[in-house]
Protein backbone atom coordinates (compact mmCIF):
# COMPACT_ATOMS: atom_id res chain seq x y z
CA UNK A 1 0.00 0.00 0.00
CA UNK A 2 1.70 3.27 -1.25
CA UNK A 3 0.73 7.13 -1.01
CA UNK A 4 1.95 10.07 -2.28
CA UNK A 5 4.22 10.90 0.81
CA UNK A 6 5.81 7.27 0.64
CA UNK A 7 6.64 7.82 -3.33
CA UNK A 8 7.76 10.94 -2.60
CA UNK A 9 10.36 10.19 -0.05
CA UNK A 10 11.29 7.27 -2.72
CA UNK A 11 11.63 9.56 -5.54
CA UNK A 12 13.92 12.13 -3.44
CA UNK A 13 16.12 9.21 -2.36
CA UNK A 14 15.15 5.57 -1.94
CA UNK A 15 17.85 4.88 0.49
CA UNK A 16 16.05 7.95 2.80
CA UNK A 17 12.93 6.20 2.54
CA UNK A 18 14.60 2.62 3.75
CA UNK A 19 15.79 4.48 6.70
CA UNK A 20 12.73 6.31 7.48
CA UNK A 21 9.66 4.22 6.21
CA UNK A 22 11.34 0.65 6.66
CA UNK A 23 13.32 1.08 9.77
CA UNK A 24 11.82 3.98 11.15
CA UNK A 25 14.59 6.82 11.85
CA UNK A 26 11.54 9.55 11.20
CA UNK A 27 13.00 13.57 11.51
CA UNK A 28 11.91 15.43 14.56
CA UNK A 29 9.08 17.38 14.44
CA UNK A 30 8.63 21.25 13.33
CA UNK A 31 7.18 23.46 15.02
CA UNK A 32 4.79 25.12 12.10
CA UNK A 33 3.39 21.55 11.72
CA UNK A 34 -0.33 21.74 11.26
CA UNK A 35 -0.57 24.83 9.25
CA UNK A 36 -0.65 23.32 6.03
CA UNK A 37 -3.46 21.07 7.35
CA UNK A 38 -5.64 23.69 9.06
CA UNK A 39 -6.08 25.22 5.95
CA UNK A 40 -6.74 22.04 4.17
CA UNK A 41 -9.52 21.31 6.77
CA UNK A 42 -11.23 25.22 6.49
CA UNK A 43 -11.45 25.25 2.89
CA UNK A 44 -12.55 21.55 3.12
CA UNK A 45 -15.59 22.83 5.40
CA UNK A 46 -16.12 26.08 2.87
CA UNK A 47 -16.19 23.74 -0.30
CA UNK A 48 -18.27 20.95 1.29
CA UNK A 49 -20.76 23.69 2.58
CA UNK A 50 -20.67 24.78 -0.87
CA UNK A 51 -22.04 21.45 -2.39
CA UNK A 52 -24.49 21.91 -0.04
CA UNK A 53 -25.78 24.83 -1.41
CA UNK A 54 -24.29 27.36 1.48
CA UNK A 55 -22.34 30.17 1.00
CA UNK A 56 -19.49 30.87 3.41
CA UNK A 57 -18.92 35.15 4.05
CA UNK A 58 -16.15 37.19 5.82
CA UNK A 59 -18.47 36.89 9.38
CA UNK A 60 -18.24 32.83 9.37
CA UNK A 61 -14.53 32.90 9.23
CA UNK A 62 -13.90 33.48 13.38
CA UNK A 63 -15.76 30.22 14.02
CA UNK A 64 -13.62 27.95 11.05
CA UNK A 65 -10.75 29.63 12.44
CA UNK A 66 -11.11 28.40 15.60
CA UNK A 67 -13.20 25.27 14.69
CA UNK A 68 -9.59 23.87 12.32
CA UNK A 69 -6.27 26.16 13.15
CA UNK A 70 -4.43 23.37 15.15
CA UNK A 71 -0.94 24.20 15.67
CA UNK A 72 0.41 22.36 18.98
CA UNK A 73 4.21 23.20 18.38
CA UNK A 74 3.84 26.34 17.97
CA UNK A 75 4.43 29.21 20.49
CA UNK A 76 1.28 31.16 21.58
CA UNK A 77 2.94 34.47 19.55
CA UNK A 78 3.35 32.61 16.26
CA UNK A 79 0.01 31.07 17.00
CA UNK A 80 -1.69 34.34 16.82
CA UNK A 81 0.04 35.75 13.59
CA UNK A 82 -0.55 32.30 12.04
CA UNK A 83 -4.19 32.06 12.76
CA UNK A 84 -4.30 36.25 11.01
CA UNK A 85 -2.07 35.02 8.04
CA UNK A 86 -5.00 32.22 7.61
CA UNK A 87 -7.70 34.40 8.49
CA UNK A 88 -6.44 36.92 5.07
CA UNK A 89 -5.66 34.35 2.78
CA UNK A 90 -8.82 32.52 3.33
CA UNK A 91 -10.69 35.92 2.65
CA UNK A 92 -8.53 36.24 -0.51
CA UNK A 93 -9.66 33.02 -1.93
CA UNK A 94 -12.90 33.43 -1.12
CA UNK A 95 -13.36 36.59 -3.01
CA UNK A 96 -11.41 35.52 -5.71
CA UNK A 97 -13.02 31.98 -6.26
CA UNK A 98 -16.46 31.80 -4.88
CA UNK A 99 -18.38 32.39 -8.23
CA UNK A 100 -16.43 29.32 -9.06
CA UNK A 101 -17.67 27.91 -6.60
CA UNK A 102 -20.76 26.36 -8.77
CA UNK A 103 -18.13 23.84 -10.48
CA UNK A 104 -16.74 22.03 -7.83
CA UNK A 105 -17.87 18.43 -7.73
CA UNK A 106 -15.56 16.81 -5.09
CA UNK A 107 -14.06 18.22 -1.94
CA UNK A 108 -11.19 16.23 -0.76
CA UNK A 109 -11.92 13.40 -1.97
CA UNK A 110 -10.38 9.85 -1.01
CA UNK A 111 -8.91 7.98 -4.12
CA UNK A 112 -7.70 4.21 -4.11
CA UNK A 113 -5.70 2.75 -7.43
CA UNK A 114 -5.47 -0.98 -7.87
CA UNK A 115 -2.55 -0.99 -9.82
CA UNK A 116 -1.92 -5.03 -9.63
CA UNK A 117 0.24 -7.42 -8.24
CA UNK A 118 -0.41 -6.04 -5.00
CA UNK A 119 0.15 -2.60 -5.54
CA UNK A 120 -2.11 -0.31 -4.09
CA UNK A 121 -2.49 3.47 -3.96
CA UNK A 122 -4.50 5.65 -1.76
CA UNK A 123 -4.67 9.75 -1.49
CA UNK A 124 -7.06 12.68 -1.10
CA UNK A 125 -8.14 14.86 -3.72
CA UNK A 126 -7.98 18.60 -2.56
CA UNK A 127 -11.01 19.80 -5.03
CA UNK A 128 -12.20 18.96 -8.40
CA UNK A 129 -14.33 21.41 -10.75
CA UNK A 130 -16.05 20.68 -13.78
CA UNK A 131 -16.93 23.44 -16.05
CA UNK A 132 -19.21 23.47 -18.76
CA UNK A 133 -18.35 25.32 -21.80
CA UNK A 134 -20.94 25.80 -24.16
CA UNK A 135 -22.25 22.16 -23.05
CA UNK A 136 -18.37 20.49 -23.45
CA UNK A 137 -17.05 19.64 -19.81
CA UNK A 138 -13.71 20.08 -18.89
CA UNK A 139 -13.00 18.58 -15.89
CA UNK A 140 -9.65 20.34 -13.21
CA UNK A 141 -7.94 18.19 -10.35
CA UNK A 142 -6.57 21.72 -7.85
CA UNK A 143 -4.29 20.87 -5.37
CA UNK A 144 -4.10 23.57 -2.59
CA UNK A 145 -0.42 24.22 -1.62
CA UNK A 146 0.87 26.95 1.11
CA UNK A 147 4.16 28.20 2.37
CA UNK A 148 5.03 24.86 3.92
CA UNK A 149 4.73 22.89 1.12
CA UNK A 150 7.93 23.39 -0.23
CA UNK A 151 8.24 20.88 -3.00
CA UNK A 152 9.13 21.34 -6.73
CA UNK A 153 6.20 22.43 -9.27
CA UNK A 154 7.17 19.31 -10.97
CA UNK A 155 6.73 16.63 -7.90
CA UNK A 156 3.33 18.63 -7.11
CA UNK A 157 2.20 18.06 -10.83
CA UNK A 158 3.09 14.16 -10.30
CA UNK A 159 1.25 14.33 -7.60
CA UNK A 160 -1.49 15.75 -9.19
CA UNK A 161 -1.17 12.83 -12.23
CA UNK A 162 -1.74 10.10 -9.60
CA UNK A 163 -4.78 12.15 -8.41
CA UNK A 164 -5.81 11.72 -12.19
CA UNK A 165 -5.24 8.06 -12.43
CA UNK A 166 -7.57 7.88 -9.01
CA UNK A 167 -10.38 9.93 -10.46
CA UNK A 168 -10.00 7.89 -13.56
CA UNK A 169 -11.21 4.94 -11.70
CA UNK A 170 -13.43 6.58 -9.37
CA UNK A 171 -15.46 7.95 -12.57
CA UNK A 172 -14.35 6.26 -15.54
CA UNK A 173 -13.40 9.68 -16.91
CA UNK A 174 -10.14 11.66 -18.00
CA UNK A 175 -9.38 14.42 -15.64
CA UNK A 176 -8.61 17.93 -18.55
CA UNK A 177 -6.32 19.87 -16.20
CA UNK A 178 -4.16 19.85 -13.36
CA UNK A 179 -3.58 22.73 -11.22
CA UNK A 180 -1.52 24.27 -8.23
CA UNK A 181 -3.23 26.77 -6.52
CA UNK A 182 -0.67 28.36 -4.27
CA UNK A 183 -2.68 30.24 -0.87
CA UNK A 184 0.49 31.90 0.27
CA UNK A 185 0.65 34.28 -2.96
CA UNK A 186 -0.24 37.82 -2.54
CA UNK A 187 -2.53 37.29 -5.61
CA UNK A 188 -2.94 33.73 -6.32
CA UNK A 189 -1.44 32.63 -10.44
CA UNK A 190 -2.88 29.44 -10.23
CA UNK A 191 -0.70 27.32 -12.32
CA UNK A 192 -2.82 24.94 -14.46
CA UNK A 193 -1.00 22.18 -16.86
CA UNK A 194 -3.38 20.27 -19.48
CA UNK A 195 -3.18 16.53 -19.08
CA UNK A 196 -2.51 13.88 -21.90
CA UNK A 197 -3.08 10.28 -21.66
CA UNK A 198 0.65 10.04 -21.77
CA UNK A 199 0.90 11.73 -18.43
CA UNK A 200 -1.15 9.57 -17.39
CA UNK A 201 0.57 5.97 -18.52
CA UNK A 202 3.94 7.27 -17.41
CA UNK A 203 2.51 8.19 -13.68
CA UNK A 204 1.20 4.51 -13.75
CA UNK A 205 4.53 3.04 -15.41
CA UNK A 206 6.63 5.25 -12.67
CA UNK A 207 4.43 3.51 -9.80
CA UNK A 208 4.66 0.02 -10.70
CA UNK A 209 8.55 0.49 -11.27
CA UNK A 210 8.68 2.14 -7.80
CA UNK A 211 6.53 -0.75 -6.07
CA UNK A 212 8.48 -3.11 -7.81
CA UNK A 213 11.75 -1.55 -6.70
CA UNK A 214 10.56 -1.33 -3.00
CA UNK A 215 9.85 -5.02 -2.60
CA UNK A 216 13.03 -6.29 -4.30
CA UNK A 217 14.71 -4.06 -1.61
CA UNK A 218 16.39 -1.79 -4.47
CA UNK A 219 16.76 0.78 -2.55
CA UNK A 220 20.06 2.76 -3.07
CA UNK A 221 21.37 6.05 -1.85
CA UNK A 222 20.82 9.37 -4.36
CA UNK A 223 23.68 10.45 -6.65
CA UNK A 224 22.53 14.47 -5.79
CA UNK A 225 24.71 15.98 -3.48
CA UNK A 226 22.47 18.68 -3.30
CA UNK A 227 19.89 16.76 -1.96
CA UNK A 228 22.28 14.75 0.91
CA UNK A 229 23.40 18.89 1.80
CA UNK A 230 19.71 19.07 3.00
CA UNK A 231 19.31 15.37 4.13
CA UNK A 232 18.29 14.90 7.96
CA UNK A 233 19.42 11.67 7.73
CA UNK A 234 22.90 12.28 6.57
CA UNK A 235 24.20 12.08 10.40
CA UNK A 236 22.81 8.24 9.81
CA UNK A 237 24.17 7.57 6.19
CA UNK A 238 27.09 9.65 5.31
CA UNK A 239 25.68 11.01 1.91
CA UNK A 240 26.55 10.34 -1.70
CA UNK A 241 29.90 8.85 -1.85
S1 LIG B 1 22.24 11.66 2.95
FE1 LIG B 1 21.88 11.50 0.74
S2 LIG B 1 22.09 9.34 0.25
FE2 LIG B 1 21.85 9.52 2.46
S3 LIG B 1 19.68 9.26 2.83
FE3 LIG B 1 20.05 11.43 2.65
S4 LIG B 1 19.69 11.95 0.52
FE4 LIG B 1 19.94 9.74 0.66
Amino acid sequence: MLNFSVLKSFFDCSYRFKLISLYGFTQPISTPMGYGRSIHNLLMEIHRKSLEGIDTEDKDLPDLLNKHVHLPYETEKKKIASKDKINTLTKKYLELNKDSFKDIVFAEKDIQLDLGDGIMVNGRMDLIKKKNLDGTFTTTIVDFKSREDVQIREVSMEQLSLYALGYQELSGEKADFLQIYNLDEELPHPDTKELFNEDLNSTKQLIITSANQIMSNILNKTCNKKMCDTCYQVKLCSGVQ
